[in-house]
């Protein structure tokens, strides 16, 4: 048990540790894919992969949607649910200005979200959410500061958020025109060039063609106890990195995966 992590443990909530009334976590929200594809079918794959490999959902409450790890009914519920509402009001304003052909990332300009607003601090607790259950995804120890700004119990945000097009919607919009997507990104690793230690987390949301990019750097005293206290997961977290340093990422994978993020109030 650390102080800033704590133990990874199968079958146990990704915000608070508990093991009682799990329940799973949306990778891509429903309201979100709702609003994109409506009644239609979803098809799901990777890009690259043969087309036999797609799924079909069926809907958008469909498990395939949910991560591996799941979330205890008060975290899912009750306690998240503030943040989970600002999030569908926030995606509705910048799928409005991306729809009028403005820069989504304006969204911060609307009174609502000035900086040390509850609705500002609450869009940054769900991508606190989405990068804790990622990061339970791959058995890391749960971030203690960041699940419990997740859950609102903390206000210091240790999120930065960018919301721009999606490179990949782009790239395929020239081809297919205007077509309903929705993507995550997984999660990615930033990593120390001298230790391979990990320094940030990052992933990726886009729901059409507006994309968010959001990750989390880690101080020192977290990349500390991670090296110490949690051995597996810094090995991990090294050898993913050594194998970026092996077959470095191309131009078009940083493209794809937004690996650019700013803190938007540093514009
Ligand atoms: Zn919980």
């Amino acid at each position: 048990m650390g102080l800033l992590f704590a133990a990874f443990r199968e079958g146990s909530c990704s915000l608070c540790g508990s093991t009682q009334n799990l329940t799973g976590e949306h990778k891509i929200k429903a309201s979100a894919l709702r609003s994109e594809f409506g009644p239609d079918s979803m098809m799901i794959g990777r890009f690259g992969e043969p087309n036999e490999n797609m799924k079909l959902a069926q809907g958008v409450k469909s498990e395939i949607f949910h991560f591996a790890s799941q979330l205890c009914a008060p975290c899912n519920n009750s306690r998240s649910q503030a943040a989970d509402r600002e999030f569908d009001r926030f995606h509705t304003i910048a799928r409005d200005l991306m729809a009028k052909g403005e820069d989504p990332n304006h969204v911060f300009n609307n009174a609502r979200y000035a900086v040390t607003s509850e609705a500002y601090l609450n869009v940054f607790r769900y991508f606190a959410k989405l990068l804790c259950c990622h990061l339970a995804d791959v058995g890391a120890p749960r971030p203690v500061h960041m699940s419990r700004f997740a859950l609102g119990q903390v206000n210091t945000n240790c999120v930065w958020l960018d919301v721009n097009h999606d490179w990949t919607y782009q790239q395929t919009s020239v081809e297919f025109g205007p077509h309903k997507y929705a993507a995550h990104g997984g999660l990615a690793i930033y990593g120390d060039a001298k230790t391979g230690g990990a320094n940030a987390f990052h992933s990726t949301l886009t729901v059409g063609s507006l994309r968010y990019v959001f990750y989390s750097r880690l101080n020192w005293f977290e990349r500390l106890e991670l090296r110490l206290a949690h051995r597996n997961f810094y090995e991990f977290c090294r050898e993913q990195v050594q194998k970026s340093i092996d077959r470095p990422l191309s131009q078009e994978d940083y493209l794809r995966l937004g690996l650019t993020a700013k803190q938007p109030t540093e514009k």
